[in-house]
């Protein structure tokens, strides 16, 4: 399949599953309150996929993710390996904004991974990049974020293997210099993560 092809599919499988989570009523009590579904934005068969924890406020009234402070940050590390948000992925595990911005509860993650997962499934990125526990925690359980920020690590993933490669969040990057320090220099290991998989293939 050509790439505009594969483009124009992944962009119907997407809406399915957009869908899905409305007519399911995923989440009742955060849709009520929310103002947009927030699914996704930028490539649908990108090379890299970030997930982050869940909208807040600002991603919230605008309907795509990490558009607030944590996502200026997000932009600007993204512009330091020449990329912007157009030629990757970017989710949430949690798709409506939990209410003052808490942290998103362990049932609102699990009734919103299935839909992760078939995202994950239409993207087929080949590196997936967790943004802060939230995410990691659901591709390497058991692991500590302080121990195994900015290594790869390739896991089994239904059939496929996914390389899944922990970061730090941008939002507690903002507030803690050191913690900014390390996450900019994991970023930047990011294109020869992804030059090693395509050399591995
Ligand atoms: N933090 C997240 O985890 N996701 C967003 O979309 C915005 C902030």
């Amino acid at each position: 399949m050509g790439k505009i092809q594969q483009k124009n599919t992944n962009s119907k499988l997407l809406d399915q599953i957009r869908a899905e989570i409305v007519e399911k009523n995923i989440c009742p009590d955060l849709a009520k309150e929310a103002t947009n579904l927030v699914m996704g934005v930028g490539n649908n068969d990108a090379d890299i996929l970030f997930i982050g924890e869940a909208p807040g406020k600002n991603e919230d009234l605008q309907g795509e993710p990490f558009v607030g402070a944590a996502g200026k940050f997000l932009d600007e590390m993204l512009a330091g390996i020449g990329l912007d948000r157009s030629q990757v992925y970017i989710t949430n595990i949690v798709k409506y904004r939990p209410p003052n911005n808490r942290d998103p509860l362990p049932d609102e993650k699990r009734a919103f991974w299935p839909y992760l997962v078939r995202q994950i499934m239409v993207i087929k990125p080949k590196v997936i990049i967790t943004l802060g526990r939230h995410s990691m925690e659901y591709f390497l359980p058991d692991r500590r974020i302080t121990q195994i920020h900015g290594q790869p690590k390739r896991i089994k993933f239904g059939k496929e293997k996914v390389v899944i490669m922990p970061l730090y969040h941008p939002a507690a990057a903002l507030y803690n210099a050191s913690l900014k320090e390390t996450l900019i220099e994991d970023f930047q290991s990011v294109p020869k993560v992804v030059e090693l998989i395509n050399n591995n293939q």
